[in-house]
């Protein structure tokens, strides 16, 4: 029988006879002559099962695969070979707790999840306008403080109580352990200098109007955001950094640099003298410029830094940077690839999951390719891989993330793991097999009629979708 895994490995093939397997401890080893994340699983009628991987989370992949061919055959398993690796180095997901709060047994469901589709990095975005989710003892009103908001006014989602909640210290470390369990990197959050009021509002000192403001229950740009001539932000930033570092041993870090209002910036004499004194001649330029500072403060810790990117605006975001691509008109990110820097790909209009079924169909999202029109070989090179990312504006049960989330996240994990792109209705039976592990981690997917849903449904869908967002309350 052939057998339906999800991502599709590499290379597989069948031979002759069958196994019967009945519980046994499979034998596994290393070999470090295969890649990071490369296996080999053989199934023999008289050896049995074997997995050989190029590390203990290659294994663990194997593992994951053997899993999948025991589900569909009953344990009687064909005499095959598998020889499996990624093509991407990043398989990546990001959740959004800032806008509303997941606890950490929810994140686990999710991340065991996902790991068994072999996602090798949880993007975890943990400060926002909306709220601060960290403990930070250097600066305890982040979280006391920066984490409580009076209400949520997000048009699907609307509530006049309070809302808040953050990760303690034990819970974040939690999450990395058990992330590490699972083979996935947790590459942490802090967004900034745009998407602060959280911090603004526990800290107005590092704002250029120095004003308290509220932590917003609304979505939104908001113009509050961090002072980039001030010595006092870098060295707020840094001590938030330096606590997230101590927690987060990944060598990855995200500092966001998305929707960045400049205005405040035009007002401010602090900021003015740190562009003359730099010889800095546009907003972009100075925001790229304070990116840098903490881009550099990472590096010396020996991490690598992604940024959204809308820090490429300013010409002089450093070269080490890894650009986040989501939305970019003028097409900067191409440039930046095919100029030898590196980038994941976060399309909006194919891995913005937090966008109803109506807009973006498991079909769209199966079909993407990470690539972008006018990218030449070299820039195709450098895309390290992709990630899909779940905005919660409008999502404040976990029973609705998860159904945002699958089954759509199969089709990154197919597009990511790379080899499976090409026949659709496979797709569908492998998502199918895969089932039984949603089943066992209680995760609410959504049902099939919803996956694909017809024109017609698609434009009511997406028009209800609109108007029930619309913000129905301003804030600044
Ligand atoms: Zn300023």
């Amino acid at each position: 029988m052939i057998t339906e895994i999800i991502p599709t490995p590499k290379k597989t093939s069948y031979f002759q006879r069958e196994y019967i397997y009945n519980g046994e401890t499979v034998r596994t080893s290393l070999d470090i002559l295969l890649g990071e994340e490369e296996y080999i699983l053989e199934i023999t009628f008289e050896d049995g099962i074997t997995i050989i991987g190029g590390s203990e989370r290659a294994v663990y992949y194997g593992e994951c695969t053997l899993e999948q061919i025991i589900k569909q055959t009953n344990g009687r398993l064909p005499a095959m070979k598998i020889e499996d690796e990624p093509k991407f180095a990043y398989r990546g997901f990001m959740i959004d707790c800032s806008r509303h709060f997941f606890s950490v047994d929810e994140l686990k469901a999710i991340i065991d999840t996902m790991s068994r589709l072999k996602f090798n990095k949880f993007h975890w975005h943990l400060s926002d306008d909306q709220g601060f989710r960290m403990e930070i003892r250097a600066l305890p009103k982040l979280h006391t403080e920066g984490s409580v908001r009076k209400g949520s006014n997000f048009g699907s989602v609307r509530s006049k109580s309070k809302y808040s909640g953050y990760y303690t210290r034990e819970q974040m470390k939690e999450i990395v352990k058990f992330c590490s369990e699972h083979y996935v990197d947790v590459v942490p959050e802090l967004d900034i200098p745009g998407h602060c009021s959280a911090i603004v509002h526990a800290y107005p000192e590092i704002s250029c109007r120095g004003r308290k403001v509220a932590v917003k229950t609304t979505q939104g740009i908001f113009k509050d955001i961090l002072c980039a001539g001030n010595e006092k932000t870098y060295e707020y930033i840094y001590k938030i950094l330096d606590e997230m570092c101590a927690i987060f041993p990944s060598d990855t870090f995200h500092i966001g640099g998305d929707e960045v209002p400049t205005e405040n910036w035009t007002h401010c004499s602090e900021c003015k003298n740190m562009m003359r004194e730099n010889r800095l001649e546009t907003y972009d330029e100075l925001q790229a410029f304070m990116m840098n500072k903490v881009i550099t403060y990472l590096e010396r810790k020996g991490k690598k830094v992604i940024c959204w990117n809308d820090a490429v605006k300013g010409d002089n975001l450093k070269k080490t940077v890894i650009v986040q691509r989501w939305l970019d008109r003028k097409n900067q990110t191409v440039e930046w690839a095919n100029e030898g820097r590196k980038v994941l790909m976060s399309d909006f209009y194919h891995t913005y999951f937090d966008y109803p079924y109506e807009m973006t169909p498991l079909k769209k999202v199966y079909k993407f390719r990470p690539y972008l029109s006018n990218m030449d070989l070299r820039g195709r090179e450098n895309v390290i891989g992709m990630e899909c990312c779940l905005w919660t504006e409008h999502i404040s049960s976990n029973s609705h993330l998860e159904y945002m989330l699958f089954p759509r996240a199969c089709a990154v994990a197919e597009n990511s793991w790379g080899y499976g792109r090409s026949n659709w209705r496979s797709f569908l039976k492998k998502v199918n097999n895969f089932k039984y592990v949603f089943r066992q981690n209680r995760i609410h997917f959504a049902p099939r009629r919803d996956w694909n849903p017809l024109p017609l449904r698609r434009l009511f869908g997406t028009l209800k979708f609109l108007y029930k967002i619309k913000p129905r309350v301003k804030e600044n």
